[in-house]
């Protein structure tokens, strides 16, 4: 069956397990039709994409990790060997020392916040250097930020920085591309439990208080933020880049806590 995204290439960043947001993205682009590779950061995680990959129908399951250059070279290389134009990227990665995602963002070191950046934020500057050689005819590129860009959330600490980084360069990128026809958005997910999620101090008590708060009253799910991108990564956005659309439940509106909520 022919779909929104039939005939399109897209290409998948981030991917641990079937709990990645990244999955959520994958299976709604592969419903509508899309052919996808996936990279991978580890042999760790390699057997648990190939599967993955496999039941998407994809074979093309590449190495990266997003911290080195060559390894970013290498995966674009390898891609070009078998695709001779990509339509779509996901940059679905970030990273930070756990030990400083909890407590004062004032005591963030100097190595974790040089890190932080350079995994959270460059990498999707350093991916479309990449990407947009092989975006011959145009393209789109996504990425996931946080509310914590925006507002200061419990222990998200340097994360924050590095998303309120990561999505002005999604303004800078699309201006960047715009004139080759490609386009430039991100995401800012809910709450969603995942491995990087699980990392971050108090995870499930600022679930909750999503939940209570939110307009919708519930948090979101991998597969809605992926319908969503899915939007966003097809030509129904033909118009439509340099956003950061919020997939949240509506929680980024809300100026207080819910009068109902329980007490936590
Ligand atoms: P996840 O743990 O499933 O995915 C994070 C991915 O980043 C992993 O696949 C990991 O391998 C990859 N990664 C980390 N360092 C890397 C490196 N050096 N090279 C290559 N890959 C690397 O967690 P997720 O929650 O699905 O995270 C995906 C994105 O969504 C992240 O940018 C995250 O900040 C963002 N996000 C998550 C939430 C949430 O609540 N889970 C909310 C908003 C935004």
């Amino acid at each position: 069956m022919a779909g929104i995204m039939a005939g399109k290439r897209g290409l998948i960043m981030g991917l641990a397990n079937d709990k990645s947001i990244a999955w959520g993205i994958a299976k709604a682009c592969a419903d509508q039709g899309a052919e996808l590779a996936f990279s991978y950061q580890g042999d760790a995680l390699k057997k648990r994409v190939d599967p993955l990959a496999a039941s998407v129908g994809s074979d093309i399951v590449l190495p990266c990790d997003v911290g080195e250059g060559a390894s970013i070279d290498g995966l674009f290389d390898a891609l070009a060997d078998r695709w001779d134009r990509l339509d779509f990227v996901v940059h679905a990665i970030g990273f930070s020392d756990k030990n400083e995602l909890r407590g004062r963002y004032l005591e963030t070191s100097l190595d974790n916040f040089l890190k932080t950046m350079n995994i959270s934020v460059y990498s999707f500057t350093a991916v479309m250097q990449r990407a947009e050689k092989m975006m011959t005819q145009g393209g789109s590129a996504l990425t996931l930020t946080y509310y914590g860009a925006e507002k200061v959330m419990p222990h998200y600490n340097v994360m924050g920085l590095a998303k309120a980084a990561l999505e002005c360069s999604v303004q800078y990128l699309a201006e960047d591309l715009g004139r080759d026809g490609i386009r430039v958005n991100a995401i800012s997910a809910g709450t969603i439990k995942t491995l990087a999620a699980s990392g971050i101090g108090d995870f499930r008590y600022i679930l909750k208080w999503n939940e209570y708060n939110s307009p919708l009253r519930r948090t979101v799910t991998i597969d809605e933020v992926g319908q969503s991108a899915m939007y966003l990564l097809s030509d129904l956005s033909s118009a439509v880049t340099g956003t950061i659309h919020h997939v949240d439940a509506g929680y980024h509106v809300v100026g207080m806590k819910n009068v109902d909520a329980p007490d936590m």
